[in-house]
């Protein structure tokens, strides 16, 4: 309701073309092209982050606080990834659990909101409007302590060890024996992942998948 009230009083401009109306307007959508990709068996993302448009709506969701920027992501990772099974009859068996990858406590201060927890959000309630239950457990995993961000770390080792350990695990009782889902924004070299779970998996999940935004 406060987002809804603050939208009509700084009206919201594409991050594309300026336009006013919305964060991203129909004609600039349409040049960011779907170009699904899976790394690995088990992580799957959406757009290319070498697409100018999608690296500037990441950051405008992170930054510029343009939720509905998350809310579009979400929407789109849906439609992708989640909405076959909605409408299929391969329905899993197990309950299917959306896990955010958290930010640090200086950027959730900062921003107000944990941007991949906004994701994640909208992929549950599209998953809702067709009668797909996914269960979200936002604050699951936390950063147990700050860290650089990634793309600072230049190289590969530096980027392991700097999430080495950055993740704790609250209520991990509530993913035992069902598939995760992981949620996140960009996927460089996959060490944040790797990291994120590591930690879940000590939980004894079925299995552990990932949805990103870009890579
Ligand atoms: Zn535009």
């Amino acid at each position: 309701m406060l987002e809804d009230f603050l939208t009509l009083l700084f009206p919201e401009h594409c991050i594309g073309c300026n336009k006013t109306g919305s964060a991203l307007c129909a004609i600039c959508e349409r040049s960011i092209t779907v170009k699904a990709h899976a790394l690995g068996t088990t992580v799957a993302t959406l757009f290319d982050y070498q697409n100018p448009l999608v690296k500037r709506a990441l950051w405008a969701l992170k930054y510029h606080r343009k939720r509905s920027l998350g809310k579009y992501f979400g929407i789109a990772l849906y439609r992708e990834f989640f909405k076959s099974v909605a409408q299929g009859n391969t329905r899993p068996k197990e309950a299917i659990v959306l896990v955010p990858v958290p930010s640090g406590k200086r950027a959730l201060r900062l921003r107000g909101y944990n941007h991949s927890g906004v994701i994640a959000a909208a992929i549950v309630q599209a998953a809702k409007a067709d009668g797909l239950v996914l269960e979200l457990e936002a604050n699951m995993l936390f950063k147990k302590r700050e860290n650089e961000q990634q793309v600072e770390a230049r190289t590969k080792t530096k980027r392991s060890e700097n999430v080495a350990h950055v993740f704790g695990v609250r209520t991990g009782e509530r993913i035992a024996g069902k598939t995760v889902v992981l949620v996140d924004d960009v996927i460089t070299t996959g060490a944040t992942i790797a990291e994120a779970k590591r930690a879940l998996s000590e939980w004894k999940p079925r299995r552990i998948l990932t949805v990103a935004v870009a890579h």
